[in-house]
């Protein structure tokens, strides 16, 4: 007999931050939540970014935008009171949110400075603690929290310096919020994801020497697509993956897993 899965989030409520266009991750993830019927509140950094959003979810007219950098607590705080008074409780977060400085990517990671540090570090980790923290009152038992990294946490990737520190901070970051949520059934997971085309992905200096030497190293012989981490998002956030927290889960084309490959 084979078995039936069918994914259907109506009832569900889900947190979407960081979607500046349709090349976002947080929208790749985000369309996928509002094609399993889930009820989104997308959060953007500046006034700016709302009429795309607009256009992006038209599809979707019960959809919620509230503006939210998540580097001021009043902000933090109004979009969680609204979400609590209009919606009455969460079941999914996507956090796709990343900073630093462009200096602090061109020259040696050595020659950081505090300042530049505290940015990456607080926008691009602390603040998934911050969202978290505000949001633990409104989360169901059931809920899941996915946030987004990369490799070079992990492993040196030139020029990604300062944003490879902050993305180790973020991983250990989801590992001990995991930990502490577990007993109220709550999940917190990271998708680590290959070079993308975004705003954020193209900064990195270097980008296109990066993106095209990750899909010819990676088993796949290409990059993973925005639409695949997007169906990995809905994965991690839906009852699918039940059983998994505090994991950091690749979508990179097998770029991860290689040594080394021999021609021929
Ligand atoms: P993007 O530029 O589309 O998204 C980044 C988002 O961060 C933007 O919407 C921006 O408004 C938001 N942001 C930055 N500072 C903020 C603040 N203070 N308050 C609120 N929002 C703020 O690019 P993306 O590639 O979709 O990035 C999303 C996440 O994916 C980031 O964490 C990034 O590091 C991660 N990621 C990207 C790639 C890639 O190659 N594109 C690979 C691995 C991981």
């Amino acid at each position: 007999m084979p078995i039936m899965i069918s994914l259907d989030l109506s009832g569900k409520v889900a947190l979407v931050m960081g979607v500046t266009n349709e090349r976002s991750l947080a929208w790749a993830i985000g369309h996928q939540l509002l094609q399993a019927g889930a009820r989104c509140i997308f959060s953007y950094q500046g006034e700016r970014l709302l009429s795309g959003l607009e256009k992006l979810t038209k599809a979707y007219p019960e959809t919620l935008f509230e503006v939210c950098d998540v580097t001021q607590e009043s902000d933090l705080e109004r979009l969680f009171a609204r979400i609590g008074s209009e919606m009455g409780g969460l079941d999914m977060i996507v956090h796709a949110i990343a900073y630093a400085p462009r200096a602090s990517m061109e020259g040696r990671f050595l020659d950081t400075t505090l300042e530049d540090y505290q940015i990456a570090l607080g926008v691009s980790a602390y603040s998934l603690v911050s969202v978290t923290r505000h949001a633990e009152p409104l989360l169901r038992s059931g809920s899941s929290i996915v946030t987004l990294t990369y490799y070079a946490s992990q492993r040196v990737v030139a020029k990604y310096n300062v944003m490879g520190i902050a993305k180790a901070a973020l991983e250990a970051s989801v590992r001990y919020m995991a930990y502490e949520l577990g007993s109220k059934n709550i999940r917190v997971n990271a998708i680590s994801a290959g070079p993308m085309r975004t705003i954020a992905g193209s900064s990195i200096p270097g980008f296109r020497d990066m993106f095209a030497k990750a899909a010819a190293t990676a088993a796949l012989g290409r990059n993973a697509t925005q639409e695949e981490a997007g169906k990995l998002g809905l994965f991690l956030l839906s009852d699918l993956s039940s059983g998994i927290t505090g994991e950091v889960s690749f979508v990179d084309g097998g770029y991860n897993i290689m040594g080394m490959a021999l021609d021929g």
